[in-house]
């Protein structure tokens, strides 16, 4: 008999919240029309659109002009990014990233490079996988037109000094800071006042796929990278996924209320048993770390070798960011933190969810152990 699953990969996607199933399948039965019709129907939904961006930003404490819905973060990321090189381009072509940031984030710089002649300083990171202050500052020029640093990274669950981040842009330059939020959201505290603008998606707090958010505050300017309607002021157009933004006020609302206690304690009981290991080290920090996400190295076994054994056993993990996966490379953000060798071959991403129970942790224990005697090698 096939036992459940145990899903530990919720940095990829999370399953979603059973309330929020139930208004999808209520409001998509009865709400189809198109949100910018102008019969009723369409303006029902537009209501309920707008009602949304006004609760999600009162919880995010922005405005509700600051809003733009979006597919989720890749495409938040890329309007952003280039949206505001494009704008601000008369001012100066010298951009700010890590080199730690997201497939969406780093190769949208690595295209304005390439064939837009941006100039892209990638602040490099410690062996926690943590930009340095002096780094930023030092990195700022007068033509720096924005900074992009992610709050919480995927792979590490590295927690970024956003607010000092932002404390040293806004001091020492003009240039707009960008936050990918995507980690952070529900998760961690962000404090969105001294940020100018951030990217976020549904699926990873228990929402719908398709759902994203741009918060991007009035003095931002961006150009808009696809242009065909006035939807989303002109940032975003075409006809939007309605419900599924509908329903992203309510999956933060959740996510927001969410009892983290929870999930500290499933990490603090993996992170005793694998430090009692042999053949295991901890690659996320022991301070400022998402609780959500523990990385660690698996000294004996590869990761393709103990993904397949996990996978065989019905336990879902991940060996880094689930964009790169097939990419057989091994991890750009363990690279870049100065690991090599067998640590970054064994590299293996746990990440918890509200859903996920002690049992799990369990046995996710006990069956790398059991890989371990199976596959290991000296
Ligand atoms: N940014 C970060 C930090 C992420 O972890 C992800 C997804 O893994 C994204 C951006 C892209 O999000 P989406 O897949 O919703 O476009």
């Amino acid at each position: 008999m096939l036992t459940n699953p145990i899903y530990f990969d919720h940095a990829s996607s999370t399953p979603v919240h059973p309330e929020v199933l139930k208004s999808l399948s209520e409001l998509s039965a009865v709400h189809y029309a198109n949100s910018e019709s102008l019969h009723e129907a369409g303006l029902t939904i537009q209501t309920m659109m707008r009602k949304s961006r006004e609760a999600i930003a009162s919880l995010l404490g922005v405005l509700a002009t600051d809003i733009t819905f979006t597919s989720g973060a890749t495409e938040s990321n890329n309007i952003l990014i280039k949206g505001i090189a494009f704008a601000y381009q008369h001012k100066g072509k010298h951009l700010i990233t890590t080199s730690v940031e997201h497939s969406s984030v780093l190769e949208s710089f690595q295209d304005l490079e390439k064939f837009f002649g941006f100039e892209v300083t990638y602040l490099p990171v410690d062996n926690e996988g943590r930009i340095k202050s002096e780094d930023l500052k030092k990195a700022l020029r007068n033509d720096t037109t924005l900074v992009s640093i992610m709050a919480v990274n995927n792979e590490t669950g590295t927690i970024m000094p956003i607010q000092e981040c932002a404390q040293i842009i806004h001091s020492y330059s003009q240039a707009i800071f960008h936050v990918d939020g995507v980690q952070a959201l529900g998760k961690i505290d962000l404090n969105l006042s001294t940020i100018d603008c951030a990217s976020f998606s549904a699926h990873k707090i228990n929402g719908v796929k398709g759902s994203g958010i741009i918060v991007k505050k009035k003095n931002v300017q961006c150009h808009p990278l696809i242009t065909g309607g006035s939807q989303e002021e002109g940032l975003r157009p075409g006809t939007p996924n309605a419900i599924h933004h509908i329903l992203f006020a309510k999956t933060l609302r959740l996510a927001l209320n969410q009892d983290k206690s929870w999930i500290r304690s499933i990490k603090s009981y993996l992170v005793d048993e694998f430090n009692q290991m042999d053949g295991i080290v901890i690659n996320s920090p022991m301070n400022g770390c998402s609780d959500y996400i523990l990385n660690i190295s698996c000294l004996k076994v590869p990761s393709q070798i103990m993904l397949n054994w996990l996978n065989q056993h019905r336990i879902y993990v991940s060996a880094m960011a689930t964009c790169l996966n097939r990419d057989a490379q091994p991890s750009h953000v363990l690279e870049v933190m100065g690991f090599e060798g067998n640590r970054l071959n064994g590299v293996i991403r746990i990440s918890i969810g509200y859903t996920n129970t002690m049992e799990e942790a369990k046995t996710l224990i006990s069956i790398i152990k059991e890989g371990i005697v199976k596959y290991g090698r000296d």
